[in-house]
C-alpha cells in the first residue's frame, strides 16, 4: 500500500460537512466558519514512548490523540469542528491503519468533526492532531478571566486515570472491579465539550486537565493574577478509591495525576445555580471545590482547616 491508497481508502471516508469547501485531495483544505463565529484553533502531539506505549491498541490511540485535541476545544468553550492529522508511521500494516481510523472517526463522528487534511510520513510513531472550532464571537473560557471571589469547580471525577496508569505500571495494584471503573478514564477520555458550551455566558475562567489539577489551576491563577484555596475532601473522584488508597497516595493522584479531562473553571458566586444548570444540560456532574483570592499562590485545604503541603504539583515534559 502507498501512502496516497493510505489516504484514499481510509482517510477519505466522511460524508462531506457543508462547511468543507474543499476537504482532503488538495494542495489544502478550505473551511466556513458560520457568521457570527470566531475561530478557534489548538494543536496536541503524542509521541511514543513519552506518551503512550507501543503496545496500546491503535484504536484506543487514535481516540486519545483526538479526545486531547476536542478537550482544548471544549476548555475554550468552542464547538470543534475541523481536524488535520500528521502522522509519522514506520509501516502501512493495513489491519492497523483500520483499528487506528476506526478509533479516529468513530470519536470524531460523535462530536461532527470532519478530517480535513494532514500529512503522512515514515518514521518511528508520531501523532500531532490540529484542530479548529467556532466560538460565538467574542466569547471563550479564557485562563486570564477568573476574579477575586469566584468559585472553583470542576466537571466528573478526577484521579482515575492515575489510578488506572498506576495499576498498568504495576505500582498499585487495584481489585478487578475497580480497575474496570478506572481503565476508560486512562484510555478513552470523553472530553466535556457540551459543558463548556454551556458555561459561555457563565464561567469566567477555564482550562481542561490533562498535567493535574493543582499545576492546571495554577495556570489559571498565574494568568488571571489571583491565587486560590481548593479543599481536599470535596475533590470528586471515585469513592472507593478515598478508602484504598493511602492519604499521600489519594492527594498524589487527584490533584497531580493529570489525564483527567476534566474542565476546572472559575464563576462568580452569584452563579452557583446557572453552573449546576449548565452541568445539568450537559449531562456533567460539577462539583464546587474552592474559591479564587485577591492574591497569589494555591492553597490546598484538609477537612481541618490545615493546610496540606505538595510535594510536586504535576507533569512536566521538562521537570
Ligand atoms: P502535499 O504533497 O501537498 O503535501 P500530500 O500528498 O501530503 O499533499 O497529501 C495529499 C492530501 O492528503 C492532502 O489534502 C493532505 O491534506 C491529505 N493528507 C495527507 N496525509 C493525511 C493524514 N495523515 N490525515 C489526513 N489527511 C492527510
Ligand atoms: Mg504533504
Amino acid at each position: 500500500m502507498t501512502e496516497f491508497d493510505f489516504i484514499r481508502r481510509y482517510l477519505m471516508r466522511q460524508q462531506s460537512d457543508k462547511d468543507v469547501l474543499l476537504g482532503i485531495g488538495d494542495d489544502a483544505a478550505i473551511v466556513r466558519p458560520r457568521t457570527g463565529f470566531d475561530l478557534c484553533f489548538s494543536s496536541d502531539m503524542l509521541l511514543a514512548g513519552r506518551h503512550f506505549f507501543a503496545d496500546v491498541a491503535p484504536a484506543d490511540l487514535a481516540h486519545k490523540v483526538l479526545a486531547v485535541n476536542i478537550s482544548d476545544m471544549a476548555a475554550m468553550g468552542a464547538q470543534p469542528r475541523w481536524a488535520l492529522l500528521s502522522a509519522a508511521l514506520p509501516k502501512l500494516d493495513e489491519a492497523w491503519l483500520q483499528a487506528f481510523c476506526d478509533g479516529l472517526f468513530g470519536l470524531a463522528g460523535q462530536f461532527g468533526i470532519t478530517l480535513i487534511g494532514g500529512d503522512t510520513t515514515k518514521g518511528d510513531y508520531v501523532f500531532n492532531i490540529t484542530i479548529a472550532g467556532e466560538l460565538p464571537q467574542g466569547q471563550a473560557l479564557r485562563r486570564d478571566a477568573a476574579e477575586a471571589g469566584d468559585d472553583i469547580w470542576v466537571s466528573g471525577r478526577i484521579g482515575l486515570a492515575a489510578a488506572a496508569l498506576n495499576h498498568h505500571w504495576q505500582t498499585l495494584v487495584l481489585p478487578e472491579a475497580v480497575h474496570t471503573l478506572c481503565e476508560p478514564a486512562r484510555l478513552r477520555p470523553m472530553p466535556r465539550v457540551a459543558l463548556g458550551q454551556a458555561l459561555l455566558t457563565v464561567a469566567h475562567a477555564a482550562q481542561d486537565i490533562s498535567d493535574g489539577l493543582a499545576q492546571d489551576i495554577g495556570h489559571i491563577l498565574k494568568a488571571s493574577g489571583v491565587g486560590a484555596e481548593i479543599f481536599a475532601d470535596r475533590l470528586p473522584t471515585l469513592p472507593i478509591l478515598r478508602t484504598l488508597l493511602p492519604q499521600a497516595r489519594l492527594y498524589d493522584y487527584l490533584l497531580a495525576g493529570g489525564d483527567d479531562y476534566e474542565l476546572v473553571f472559575t464563576a462568580p458566586e452569584q452563579q452557583r445555580d446557572a453552573v449546576l444548570a449548565a452541568g445539568r444540560a450537559a449531562d456533567t456532574p460539577v462539583t464546587r471545590i474552592g474559591r479564587v483570592f485577591a492574591g497569589e499562590g494555591l492553597r490546598i485545604l484538609e477537612a481541618n482547616g490545615k493546610e496540606m503541603q505538595l510535594t510536586h504539583l504535576g507533569f512536566d515534559h521538562f521537570g
